[in-house]
C-alpha cells in the first residue's frame, strides 16, 4: 500500500468516525475509477443498479479501498432487504446516529453478525476475508461442501466450513499460491464479487479442479491421512506403501496436500518420495496409443474388452506423463476405431517423440505375464529396442507382480512403420489367463501399470 493512500483511508474512517455519517453512498450509473475492463465491472455495475452499493460523494468507487464492518454491514444490510435507518443498538460503539446502526442491530438479531463479545462491534474495524465468508454462510444458505482446501484455513479454524461452503459453489476462490487470504482485509471489489455471486448464481466460476505439482510414492508401511495438516487431526484413511499420490501442496510444517481417486486429506512428507526428480520427460512429445477400439473390442475374457483395458491404462499413462511435463498426445480418447495407418499418421502428424501402444494378450488360458514389443527392422531399430527394455524393466521390477515374457521382435503394424520416432507396445498381460485378469480388472494395478510404463519411457529420455 502506498503511504498516501494509507493516510488517505486513515483520514477517512476518522471522518466516519466523528460524524457518523454514510460514505455518501451515490447511486451512480458508472464510476470514473472503475472501467468495463475492471475485474469486478460486471458485479459492481450489478449491484450499484441494485443500490446496494454506491460511489462515494466525489463519485469514485474506490475498488481498492479495504471495507469497514459497518460499511459491510449496510451492504449486506440493503442486499437482505432489512430495515435498515437510525436505531440505538447494544454495541457501545455504535450510537443511534452512526449510518449503519440499524443495519447492524438489524443482523444481530438474526445472529448474521456479532460484536466481539465485550460490548463492541469495532464499527470501523476492517473485515477479514474470513469474517466476509462466515457472515455471508449465516445471511445465505449454503450447504453442500468439498475437498477444495486452502493453505491458510486449516480444517481446525472456525472459518473452514463456512470458506469451503463458499468455494464448493464458486462464490469464493483463493489467491494462485493456494492460500485463501483468510485475514487479509477484504477490499471493495472483492467485497461486491463475492456479494454478486451470492445474489446470482450467474456470477459464480466453476471452482477449479486444483493441478497436482507433482508426484510421490508412499514410503510407510501405512500412511495415515488427516482431514488437516496436524497429527492429532481426525483420521480419514491410509495408503498402502507404495501408492502413487498427487501431490498438491507443500507445507513449511512438512505436511503435503495429496490425492489418489478414492482418498484425499493431509499426510506427513517425511513419507513421500518424490519421484519425478529427473526432468526426462520435460517438453517431450509423447504419443500414446490405446489398442482397438469401437467395433474392434480386441482380447475378450472374464468379460472384459481389451479396447476398453488400453483405453483406460493409456489414459492414466498419458496423466502421470503429463504431470512429469511431457506433452502427450493421444490416438484415441474415446471408443472410436482408428485403422492402424491412422495411428501412425496422427503419431507423424504430432511431431511424436516416441510412441507407446498399450494392449492386453489372449492366449490359451495358460500363458501369462507382461511382453514389450519392438520392431528390429526400421531404421529406429536401436532406439526402439532400448525403449522397449526400458519399459519391460520397469514393469518387471515393480509391485504389479507379473511374469516376465521379456523384450521381443515382432512386426506389427503400428510399430514397424513408425520411421520418425522410437515406438514400442507394450502387452500388459493375459485377459484370459485367472490371475492377470483379476489384476487387468484393478484400476489400482491399471495405474500402476500406467505409472511404470512412464517410468520406463522417462529412463529411455534420460538416458539418451
Ligand atoms: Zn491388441
Amino acid at each position: 500500500m502506498k503511504g498516501k493512500n494509507f493516510v488517505a483511508i486513515l483520514m477517512f474512517l476518522m471522518m466516519a468516525a466523528l460524524c457518523f455519517s454514510s460514505p455518501g453512498y451515490v447511486s451512480a450509473a458508472s464510476f470514473p475509477d472503475v472501467s468495463a475492463g475492471h475485474r469486478a465491472y460486471d458485479e459492481i455495475m450489478y449491484l450499484a443498479n441494485k443500490k446496494i452499493v454506491g460511489g462515494y460523494s466525489d463519485g469514485a468507487f474506490k475498488p481498492d479501498n479495504f471495507v469497514t464492518r459497518s460499511e459491510a454491514a449496510s451492504m449486506i444490510g440493503r442486499a437482505l432487504q432489512l430495515k435498515g435507518g437510525y436505531r440505538e443498538t447494544e454495541y457501545h460503539d455504535v450510537p443511534k446516529g452512526h449510518f449503519a446502526s440499524g443495519y447492524i442491530q438489524d443482523m444481530s438479531n438474526e445472529r448474521i453478525l456479532a460484536g466481539y463479545g465485550n460490548g463492541y462491534y469495532g464499527v470501523n474495524d476492517k473485515l477479514t476475508r474470513e469474517q466476509m465468508a462466515s457472515i455471508l454462510t449465516r445471511a445465505w444458505t449454503f450447504t453442500e461442501t468439498s475437498n477444495l482446501t486452502f493453505t491458510d484455513v486449516g480444517s481446525n479454524s472456525p472459518t473452514y466450513v463456512p470458506i469451503n461452503k463458499l468455494a464448493t459453489a464458486g462464490v469464493v476462490g483463493g489467491y494462485s499460491n493456494g492460500a485463501f487470504g483468510a485475514k487479509d482485509y477484504i477490499k471493495r471489489a472483492d467485497f461486491a464479487l463475492m456479494l454478486a455471486r451470492v445474489l446470482n448464481p450467474a456470477f459464480r466460476s466453476n471452482p477449479a479442479e486444483p493441478k497436482p505439482i507433482g508426484i510421490a510414492q508412499v514410503t510407510a508401511d501405512f500412511l495415515n491421512v488427516r482431514t488437516a495438516p496436524d497429527a492429532n487431526a481426525s483420521r480419514i484413511g491410509q495408503y498402502p506403501n507404495g501408492t502413487i499420490v498427487n501431490v498438491y501442496t507443500k507445507l513449511s510444517n512438512g505436511w503435503a496436500y495429496v490425492s489418489t481417486n478414492s482418498l484425499k486429506g493431509y499426510v506427513h512428507g517425511a513419507y513421500l518420495k518424490d519421484t519425478d526428480q529427473s526432468t526426462g520427460l520435460k517438453g517431450k512429445i509423447i504419443v500414446v496409443d490405446a489398442g482397438h477400439g469401437d467395433h474392434d473390442p480386441g482380447a475378450i475374457g472374464y468379460g472384459m474388452n481389451e479396447k476398453d483395458l488400453t483405453l483406460i491404462t493409456a489414459k492414466h499413462l498419458r496423466d502421470y506423463l503429463e504431470a512429469a511435463g511431457a506433452k502427450v498426445v493421444m490416438t484415441r480418447e474415446t471408443d472410436i476405431f482408428h485403422s492402424l495407418e491412422k495411428r501412425v499418421s496422427i503419431a507423424n502428424l504430432a511431431g511424436g517423440q516416441a510412441f507407446v501402444s498399450v494392449h492386453v494378450n489372449k492366449f490359451n488360458g495358460d500363458a501369462h505375464g507382461t511382453e514389450t514389443y519392438y520392431n528390429g527392422d526400421n531404421s529406429k531399430s536401436a532406439e526402439n529396442k532400448k525403449l522397449a527394455t526400458y519399459i519391460q524393466k520397469r514393469m518387471i521390477n515393480s509391485d504389479l507382480n507379473m511374469r516376465d515374457r521379456g523384450v521381443k521382435e515382432a512386426n506389427f503394424y503400428v510399430i514397424k512403420n513408425q520411421y520418425n520416432m522410437p515406438s514400442t507396445l507394450v502387452e500388459l498381460g493375459f485377459i484370459d489367463h485367472k490371475e492377470d485378469a483379476a489384476k487387468l480388472a484393478s484400476d489400482t494395478w491399471r495405474k500402476k501399470a500406467a505409472y511404470q510404463i512412464h517410468l520406463g519411457i522417462k529412463d529411455y529420455f534420460t538416458n539418451n
